[in-house]
Parts: C-alpha cells; sequence; structure tokens
C-alpha cells in the first residue's frame, strides 16, 4: 500500500523542512567534534518536553530523522507495508530495554574515573555513537529496504513519548496543546482509503474515527499528510473534541460508529 507514498509528497512544516541536516551535522561532524553529540542531549529533552503537551507531534513535525525519512529518503525507499511485528509491544519494549542498557553502559564509561578527556567531550562522544549506529544507520538502512518510516515503529524516543502522552492526557497537560484528527465534513468521506495508503506509519484514519474524539491514537505522527491526501477534504486537525455520541455524530452528518478506540491499523 505504501508504493503510494511515492507520489503523494508527505506534509511538513517550515522545521521539518531543515531538520534534516542536523543529522550529518551530529552524526558525522560529530566524528570529528565530538561535542556535537551535546545536540542529542537537547534533542532528547525536546522531545521528553513536547510528548507531555502534544504526544508525538514532533515526531511528525521537526524531528530531524522524520525529516530525512520523510523528505529525502522516501524517494528511493522499498515503501513496503511496516511488518506488524515491529510496533508489537513486545518487540518495542524488548528494544527499548536492550538500547537504554547500551546508553547506560556507554554512559558509564564516560564517567568512569581516571580518564583524561574532558567529561562533555565524552559524552557527547558516546551520544554521537549512538546517534550514528541506531537512528541513522539502522533507521536508513531500514528505509530504504522496507519503508521510510519503519525505524519509527519501535525507535525508543518514540516509546518514551508514548508514555509520557498517556501521563500528559492524564494530568491534563494537552487539553489546550494537543491537536488530533478529526472529521471536518465526515458524511464526505467515500471510505476510499487514500488517507490510510499515505499514512507514514500505516495507520488507517477513517477508521473509527467517526466517534467525533479525535484520535487518540498513540503513535499518530500529527503529520497530517492524510488531511492534506483527503479528495474528499473529510478530514481536518482540531482542538475541538467532542464526547463521543451518536446523537452528536447524526446531528453533525458523521457515519454512525464503526469501531471504538479511534482510529486503527488494518484488520
Ligand atoms: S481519504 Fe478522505 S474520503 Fe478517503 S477514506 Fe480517508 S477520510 Fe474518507
Ligand atoms: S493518521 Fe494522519 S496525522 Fe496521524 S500519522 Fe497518519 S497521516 Fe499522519
Amino acid at each position: 500500500m505504501h508504493l503510494l507514498s511515492r507520489c503523494v509528497s508527505r506534509a511538513s512544516t517550515p522545521i521539518k523542512r531543515l531538520s534534516w541536516l542536523a543529522v550529518p551535522v551530529i552524526a558525522f561532524g560529530g566524528l570529528v567534534y565530538p561535542w556535537l553529540g551535546l545536540g542529542v542531549l537537547v534533542i532528547m529533552a525536546a522531545l521528553v518536553i513536547s510528548a507531555l503537551f502534544r504526544g508525538k507531534a514532533w515526531c511528525g513535525q521537526v524531528c530531524p530523522h522524520g525529516s530525512l525519512f520523510d523528505l529525502l529518503l522516501v524517494r528511493f525507499s522499498a515503501n513496503r507495508n511496516i511488518p506488524r511485528f515491529l510496533s508489537s509491544p513486545a518487540f518495542r519494549w524488548g528494544f527499548f530495554a536492550w538500547f537504554m542498557a547500551m546508553l547506560g553502559w556507554r554512559l558509564y564509561g564516560v564517567f568512569r574515573p581516571g580518564l583524561d578527556w574532558g567529561l562533555w567531550e565524552r559524552l557527547g562522544r558516546a551520544f554521537v555513537f549512538q546517534y550514528l549506529v541506531f537512528p541513522t544507520a539502522v533507521g536508513t538502512l531500514l528505509a530504504l529496504t522496507l519503508n521510510p518510516r519503519a525505524w519509527c515503529a519501535f525507535c525508543p524516543m518514540g516509546t518514551i513519548q508514548e508514555v509520557l502522552y498517556r501521563l500528559g492526557l492524564r494530568l491534563g497537560l494537552t487539553r489546550r496543546t494537543d491537536r488530533r484528527l478529526s472529521w471536518r465534513a465526515g458524511g464526505a468521506c467515500s471510505r476510499c482509503g487514500l488517507c490510510g495508503r499515505v499514512c507514514p506509519i500505516g495507520l488507517q484514519p477513517y477508521r473509527g474515527l467517526n466517534t467525533g474524539e479525535g484520535t487518540l491514537h498513540e503513535q499518530c505522527l500529527r503529520c497530517w499528510t492524510c488531511v492534506r491526501s483527503c479528495p474528499s477534504q473529510a478530514l481536518e486537525a482540531n482542538f475541538d473534541f467532542e464526547p463521543v455520541s451518536e446523537a452528536t455524530n447524526a446531528r453533525k452528518g458523521r457515519p454512525p460508529v464503526l469501531d471504538s478506540g479511534g482510529i486503527g491499523r488494518d484488520p
């Protein structure tokens, strides 16, 4: 289904159009100037804060690797479906544990007494290695051979963001900041499925969206490619979520509720 994404360009933002530049600067420039690796700490801090208020909007609108995958590598990708197991909780949390163990081991080496390099340089070098090997090398390999966003299915930073988003929802932090996908004119939807075929991570926006809640799918990147691609202009991104109600759906001309739990993947 993702063959279509070769001809449907992905939605972008001014930041996203340029943020991919951070990848070569940090991953390759960091080999010469290790302190550039400290930029990874800035990125991690920004995505953690962003997740509390806006879910995975960072991944869809700002992330340097997301930008690299969506705007550059998509042209050369095999554009196959992302295998379901990559986004399964078992795989994602298993990879998360392994990734964090590796990072912890590297940081242990940084803070070990008796080394004569500067602390910041050692710290930067540890992050450069992690950044170069995983999202850059593994992510690029997966993008070319599988799907541009295959790495994102199990990216440890994405996994952290989903947990923090749930926390933000519980604390009410998302109320004024979280734009979600919802119907602009649900009655206009022809069920053509195009929104699902262009979604970078294989979600099916039109399934279950007719609850009127806006999507609560934690993995939605808020990239709005589906909104821009819908031929019926049936979708929009907004802050206005109404409680699930058949009466509201009928009043707003939305189709009746088919699924619960927000947008889904292919059955
Ligand atoms: S692309 Fe638009 S019309 Fe087609 S299924 Fe999605 S929401 Fe409905
Ligand atoms: S559902 Fe729409 S906004 Fe969410 S990731 Fe897919 S294309 Fe982007």
